[in-house]
């Protein structure tokens, strides 16, 4: 690519990361392309490929950003088509300088600029949704938790005589809609029980969602059983491709009736109850009380145990193979811990969230990490040729002092190279964290290791932090793999992050394959590589020592 086109999109690019562009932005660029428009047309609502041919501009029907315009006759128009969300599409188009003939052009530079416009573009869409989602939930317009918090507040300042009991709901059986009636459903559905729950609050009360299927709400204690009575069914209408096109929907309730007025507190107490509800006692009220505390000090119990077990030596890595589906050649393994205790494994979920909750994790990922280093070591002195192996850090650790220093001198204290260790971090939105999360990626990677992005595309950051953080590989979740031929958003989606990672030279693999059609699909979509259950689940040490002495894996056609 030409050197000025270049240093021009990277300063463009740059800037995107902090501050909406304008057309002036692209001035420079597009001279040096012989570019005298540039714009994009995003239509909505269209039931599948618009298909636009030449001339046929009806922009009643779509939106035009232009990010380009020198107000010039030009002859030649390309078009690049990109699909930005399920049922929205983007098309790019440059028009050229008149005289500009089509061997002038260079294809390659423009369909990349196409691309890196479209993130761009994207990007600052889904900024402006978040400045909304300061308020508001994007998907129903009804509060976010921050506004219903602030409400709670003021409604026990106007009425100090009142009191407010918190209810977290969360909707029963919602999968069954999404399966029926894909996502589209599912989000419509949302937006409607939403608008139902508000229509049931009094003007001093209030609903907010908090996410995916939860409610939380703050009623007036007397106001409590009718609204409770009011959960069991709410009818919503209008939900097409359902029997009668409706659905009766009715909710798994947590109630914090305490007389503790900090709302946080209450809405803690309320999740909780709301929880066991869901997984332990499976009823569909559960009111907080102090046996639900049993449960906390089961927690409890778990954090006061850590220090002695973690000095036991009962935390050990296990390891999963990452692979080249269509090669069947190992590319690498990821550490994952297991808590090995009184005869029995004990599985992350049980305990990694609430280390991290607690404070407690570094120590944890620390043992981790030499463990794993332990292991390398091992393999490479029985003569076994070792892949890369990747050990999960938390986010936390990043503000853990010298936190670079004491990962490398682990590294060399087990006498291994760092470029057998990959750390694999999660993306991060907070402002404050990119910061420091850009300079120990820095760092780590000076010094040799290499870097792979966890859990790719389940947060709001995932663009900035992409051209921020110079990662070696992208995990998609597997939460997308999960939806794969169920859902055209994760197609879309997983299309998406494999082209922006193709761009930037990082290697793309996919989380949870459990099958030979999951490794398909994703083939298809530009993703070759994967981990999960088809491969191998999580083995120790000893199990792992005999799939490195024959790693074979059968290539996917
Ligand atoms: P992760 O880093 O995204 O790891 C992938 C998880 O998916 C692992 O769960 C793995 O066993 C599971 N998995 C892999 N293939 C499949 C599949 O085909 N189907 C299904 N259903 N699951 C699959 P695991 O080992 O339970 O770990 C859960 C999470 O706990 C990890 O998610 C990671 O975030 C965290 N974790 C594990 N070990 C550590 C650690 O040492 N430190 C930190 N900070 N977090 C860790
Ligand atoms: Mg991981
Ligand atoms: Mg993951």
């Amino acid at each position: 690519m030409k050197k000025e086109i270049e240093n021009e999109l990277h300063r463009i690019v740059h800037k995107a990361v902090n501050s909406p562009l304008t057309s002036e932005d692209f001035e420079l660029l597009c001279r040096e392309m012989n570019v005298v428009k540039m714009y994009y047309d995003l239509e909505f609502d269209s039931e599948g490929y618009r298909g636009l041919g030449e001339g046929e501009e009806d922009t009643s029907k779509y939106r035009i950003f232009e990010l380009y315009s020198e107000d010039t006759e030009s002859d030649i128009k390309k078009k690049y088509t990109f699909y930005f969300d399920a049922n929205e599409y983007v098309h790019a188009w440059i028009e050229f300088k008149k005289g500009i003939t089509e061997e002038d052009i260079d294809e390659d530079i423009c369909g990349f600029l196409a691309d890196v416009v479209y993130l761009l573009v994207s990007r600052q869409n889904m900024r402006a949704m978040l400045d909304f989602s300061e308020t508001h939930d994007s998907q129903t317009g009804i509060m976010n938790l921050k506004s219903l918090g602030a409400k709670y507040m003021q409604s026990i300042a106007r009425y100090p005589e009142v009191e407010y009991v918190v209810l977290y709901a969360n909707v029963k059986n919602f999968k069954f809609i999404n399966d029926r009636g894909g996502v589209h459903l599912g989000d419509l559905a949302i937006a409607k029980i939403a608008q139902k729950l508000q229509e049931y609050m009094r003007e001093d009360e209030g609903v907010c969602r908090v996410g995916g299927d939860n409610f939380a709400m703050f009623v007036r204690r007397d106001n409590l059983d009718v609204m409770l009575n009011r959960l069991k069914i709410v009818q919503v209408d209008g939900l097409m491709g359902l029997r009668n096109n409706s659905h009766r929907f009715s909710f798994r309730v947590g109630v914090s009736d305490t007389d503790i007025r900090e709302f946080g507190t209450k809405l803690e107490e309320a999740s909780t109850a709301c929880v066991v509800a869901k997984t332990i006692l499976k009823k569909d009220l559960v009111v907080f009380n102090m046996e639900l505390s049993e449960i906390i000090s089961h927690n409890n119990q778990i954090v006061a145990a850590f220090p002695d077990a973690l000095a036991a030596g009962e935390f050990v890595p296990y390891f999963q193979p990452k692979v080249n589906m269509r090669t069947g050649v190992l590319l690498g393994l990821e550490a994952l811990c297991r808590w090995q205790h009184n005869d029995s494994i004990i599985a992350p979920a049980e305990f990694i969230p609430l280390l991290d909750r607690k404070g407690m994790i570094h120590d944890l990922d620390m043992t981790i990490l030499i463990e794993t280093c332990r292991c390398i070591h091992e393999w490479q002195e029985m003569g076994l040729k070792v892949p890369v192996v990747s050990v999960n850090f938390s986010k936390k650790n990043i503000f853990i002092p010298d936190i670079e220093k004491k990962i490398i001198t682990a590294i060399r204290d087990n006498d291994i190279s760092t470029s057998m260790l990959e750390i694999e971090i999660t993306e991060t939105a907070k402002e404050s964290e990119i910061g420091r999360l850009i300079d120990f990626v820095r760092i780590l990677k000076e010094n040799g290791f290499k870097i792979s992005i966890d859990d790719f595309g389940t947060g709001y950051s995932s663009l900035s932090l992409i051209h921020n953080i110079n990662a070696d590989e992208v995990k998609i979740d597997q939460s997308f793999v999960r939806k794969l031929g169920r859902d055209d958003k994760s197609l879309i989606l997983i299309e998406s992050i494999v082209s922006i990672a193709n761009r930037l030279n990082m290697r793309i693999i996919a989380e949870g394959v459990e099958n030979t059609e999951e490794g398909r699909m994703l083939m298809e979509l530009g993703c070759g590589n994967a981990q999960g259950y088809y491969y191998g689940k999580p083995v120790d040490f000893e199990d792992m020592t005999k799939i490195l002495m024959n790693p074979e894996f059968e290539a996917l056609e």
